[in-house]
């Protein structure tokens, strides 16, 4: 079975028209990751005997001739931040390395009810902190496209797991581009929601004013019908909401679109590889007739900065709740401070303690005004910016990385040079918008992938520009 020709659509349909059974597929995919496991790593957990019945209930369902969800048979991971039910949950983190998920992320819980089979749980930077895969604590994951290198994070192992055919489709979290930096990093598509679209239910928290959770996918179309599955309002969220009237069919046809491209995102600080594969993007759109307006976002140069303040004080706040007590791994120590001090000293990543301490610093008397509701000023302007650029533009299209991707071990010490990565990405977390990165290019054997950012909501036009520059544009399933 030619498992990296299977998209969501033909799984369904294949089922549905006895071309093959849910088991062959489950078989063929869990054959692939025990092939390749060992050398990418890019699963913390794998579900074997769980997902080999649920492809059998789903064949019962077509020998019934009962109608299949919309999922059926589709095998899926979930990046391992993502609470499943009874599983392992470690964020990454040796502090988690025993902790069961008592309940199911409302993520996960909709997709099992769509019929989808979750295959495993995937590696990830430590608390989805970073943006190589290299900061877990279970190893790093290679990228599939070649094995010396990083396939970009924090959502590593799900992006590999796609990649290599592990999986038809994952799941990973966007905080900062963690779902789009290895999605464009292992020549995948991936995609951030506006924040509020998906239920953060479930999932372990790191930044909470930016998190989202977003698919990953081999093309538009299947992130498409993943997003639908997930998206929506939920009571055990109160930051989601439902999508409003604004997702419906784009009353403008794709050639009608004027799309932005903000002078920040092209200059010195990208790297010529990524300027070319751009241009080169943006001269085949111009052909079909797309319009392109060059502007400015004033504050971008900023972001990096504003979003290593704002986040590290959530996430100071957020990870307080492993103490040695509540959750995970202890380490007793003689008085109920010591067993904080020790578990936390012995459990928690160099990446994860240095955040903590630059986030209590930030919120501390006295820094507080200078730092932390300075940056909270600035995250104001790079909305503002946005606001007024799309009273211009229906769609901004920028890089997804400012470089290529890079090789294992380059970052690892120099944890500026690794935070800016998120350069290009981090922009649409700050202002809570909806971006997808697509494939559009190579350097040798190195994807290379644009974005597409809409305003809020604005989810469906995002899928139809993406989804035409997939199709029209670099046609790579034909
Ligand atoms: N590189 C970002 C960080 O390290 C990625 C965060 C994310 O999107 N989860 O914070």
């Amino acid at each position: 079975m030619d498992l990296s020709s299977l998209t969501i659509g033909k799984i369904v349909q294949g089922l549905e028209s006895k071309k093959f059974s849910g088991q062959e597929i489950i078989d063929g995919f869990l054959d692939n990751i025990s092939k390749k496991e060992k050398k990418i790593n890019a699963f913390i957990s794998v579900f074997e005997k769980e997902a080999k019945e649920q492809a059998k209930t789903i064949d019962a369902m077509v020998s019934a001739k009962r109608k299949l969800p919309p999922l059926a048979g589709v095998p899926v991971a979930i990046k391992d931040n993502i609470l499943v039910k009874g599983k392992r949950a470690t964020a990454g983190s040796k502090i988690l390395d025993n902790y069961i998920a008592p309940y199911d992320a409302t993520v996960v819980k909709k997709l099992k009810e769509a019929g989808a089979i979750i295959v495993g749980k995937t590696n990830l930077d430590e608390f989805a902190m970073g943006a190589s895969g290299e900061y877990s604590a279970y190893g790093p994951t290679k990228n599939p496209n070649d094995l010396e290198y990083a396939p970009g994070g924090s959502s590593s192992g799900s992006a590999a797991a796609v990649a290599a055919n592990m999986c038809v489709g994952a799941f990973g979290s966007d905080t900062a581009g963690s779902v789009r930096q290895p999605a464009s990093a292992c020549g995948i598509v991936g995609m951030k929601p506006t924040y509020g679209a998906v239920s953060r239910y479930g999932l372990i928290a790191m930044a909470s004013s930016l998190d989202q959770i977003g698919p990953l996918s081999k093309n538009t179309e299947d992130a498409r019908i993943l997003f639908d599955i997930i998206k929506g309002r939920d009571e055990m969220d109160s930051t989601s909401c439902e999508m409003g009237r604004e997702y419906g069919a784009t009353d403008k046809p794709i050639k009608d679109l004027v799309i932005g491209l903000p002078k920040e995102c092209s200059g010195q600080g990208i790297q010529k590889e990524v300027r070319d594969v751009l241009e080169a993007s943006i001269q085949k759109l111009k052909q079909s007739g797309i319009k392109f307006e060059i502007l400015s976002l004033p504050h971008l140069g900023y972001g990096v900065a504003c979003y290593y303040i704002i986040t590290p004080a959530e996430v100071s706040s957020n990870l307080a709740r492993y103490d040695g007590i509540r959750y995970g791994m202890s380490e007793p120590g003689d008085e109920l401070l010591d067993t904080y001090v020790n578990t936390r000293a012995e459990y928690f990543g160099n990446e994860v303690k240095r955040r903590i301490m630059l986030g209590t610093y930030v919120l501390s008397a006295g820094y507080y005004d200078a730092y932390y509701l300075r940056a909270q000023k600035v995250r104001t302007k790079i909305v503002e910016d946005f606001k007024k650029a799309f009273e211009k533009v229906d769609l901004i299209l920028a890089p997804t990385l400012p470089t290529l991707p890079f090789k294992l071990g380059d970052r690892l010490d120099d944890p500026l040079s690794m935070y800016l990565a998120d350069l290009l990405t981090v922009p649409a977390n700050l202002a809570g918008l909806p971006a997808i990165s697509v494939p559009a290019g190579k350097s040798g054997n190195l994807p290379i992938g644009i974005q597409f950012i809409a305003p809020p909501f604005k989810e469906d036009l995002l899928f139809s520009a993406a989804n035409y520059f997939e199709n029209e544009i670099t046609p790579r399933h034909s």
